[in-house]
């Protein structure tokens, strides 16, 4: 869920869909960012933005949120999940471009 801007209210969106980085990260793994469009149902007010943003690593290793970039060299191999799992089909997303 996304707050209003303007009241507050939680939004859930009304339409999502996904923006894939072109070049992979340090570990490989390419960046898939979620957007959504959402309009607010208590005030009237729409906007677009990010939902989320999921990594998929060369093995099909995923992860999800930002701000590991401190993570050293070397855990890259181990699996690590944070937060609730959002099932990706990569299959679906790659058949787009
Ligand atoms: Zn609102």
């Amino acid at each position: 869920m996304v707050k209003c801007p303007r009241c507050g209210a939680e939004v859930s969106p009304e339409r999502t869909w996904q923006v894939i980085s072109p070049l992979p990260d340090a570990y490989g793994r390419i960046t898939i960012t979620v957007l959504g469009s959402f309009k607010c149902s208590s005030c009237g007010y729409s906007w677009k933005g990010k939902v989320s943003t999921v990594k998929v690593g060369p093995e099909g290793e995923v992860s999800f949120g930002e701000g590991r970039k401190s993570k050293k060299k070397g855990e890259a191999s181990g699996e690590r999940r944070e937060g609730k799992v959002i099932e990706v089909d990569i299959s679906d997303i790659l058949e787009e471009e």
